[in-house]
């Protein structure tokens, strides 16, 4: 290793040796171990990028951190990754945090009862947060709702450390959220669930045509970030720019769809696809629209994303 691991810095959080690792350095990329973003690739244009620090870095870390504590994937960040997060306002809603929080607790939790350490300096990506105070708020907003309980107050150096319990009644809440949360989809692509659940927000939160415009919305702007995150003009052959980036997308999912899910025993799930892009596409367009209208389409977006995730990610897509 060409450089001493006292000088590493993660180049996400900036969190010091000897809380971040360095594990591989390549030529084109590195992987850190970071106590807060966990394990995580990133290119060296990436890195480079950071250098400039920007207003998304709590929500790349937030990220990695999501996709090393529920996705056992390694993430890979990448200028595309960059940018894409830059391009997005990422879901921060109450809801949303009480949520992650309330999850990331039972998710560590094996047996009803047992202790869950929370060290505020490492954990707050846990809340898609940029520092400890957001954290804490949540975490006392969380004991007062009777959800969670604290063993003890305790100070770990510098690291304030809470050992913390799900209580009964906190797994009730999670299950009940849960029923929800299992209407978002969890590809690998972060800029496509991000714009799923927008669709899902703007259905759910009120009786509101504007709303369920918006969802539609959502829904194909989640299509043409699904078309330009998996379509590989190598793999999936040339297609002909038009002049909507939506039909664009459209073409583009098209011919992935073709050259990737080949083969009579997919036929059913090409010609269901082409049906829902067609469908997706006309709601995107309308000028009224009610709410099963808006459901079904994202229903349908949603299952257009995971019938694709699904058959990339078998055949290495
Ligand atoms: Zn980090």
């Amino acid at each position: 290793m060409p450089e001493s691991q006292t000088t590493v810095i993660c180049p996400i959080c900036a969190l010091q040796f000897p809380d971040v690792l360095k594990e591989t350095n390549e030529s084109d990329s590195s992987i850190y171990n970071c106590e807060r973003c966990k394990k995580y690739r990133i290119t060296r244009t990436a890195e480079s990028m950071m250098r400039n620090k920007n207003s998304t870095l709590p929500y790349i870390s937030a990220w990695s951190r999501e996709c090393n504590e529920y996705q056992d994937i390694l993430p890979e960040v990448t200028s595309e990754v960059l940018r894409s997060f830059s391009e997005l306002e990422p879901d921060r809603t109450d809801n949303s945090n009480i949520r992650r929080l309330l999850r990331y607790i039972n998710s560590h939790t094996k047996h009803i009862g047992q202790d869950v350490l929370i060290v505020e300096h490492f954990d707050y990506p846990v809340i898609w947060g940029e520092n400890e105070i957001e954290l804490r708020a949540y975490l006392q907003h969380l004991r007062d709702k009777k959800w969670i309980e604290y063993a003890d107050d305790g100070d770990l150096g510098n690291n304030f450390a809470y050992s913390v319990k799900i209580t009964i009644d906190g797994r009730a809440y999670l299950d009940e959220l849960n029923k929800i949360i299992s209407k978002h989809s969890d590809s690998k692509w972060p800029t496509v669930n991000q714009y799923l659940d927008e669709a899902y927000y703007n259905l759910t939160s009120g009786d509101n045509v504007a709303k369920y415009k918006n969802c539609a919305h959502s829904c194909r702007e989640a299509i043409v970030s699904l078309a330009n995150e998996t379509y590989d003009e190598k793999k999936h052959g040339k297609f002909e720019p038009k002049r909507s980036t939506y039909s664009n997308a459209l073409d583009k999912l098209e011919l992935l769809v073709v050259s990737t899910l080949q083969g009579k025993s997919l036929k059913e799930e090409r010609i269901m696809i082409k049906k829902s892009l067609q469908y997706a596409s006309k709601y995107a367009h309308a000028d009224s629209i009610e709410f099963t209208q808006a459901a079904n389409c994202y229903v349908t977006t949603k299952s257009i994303i995971e019938i694709i995730y699904l058959n990339t990610h078998l055949h290495g897509g």
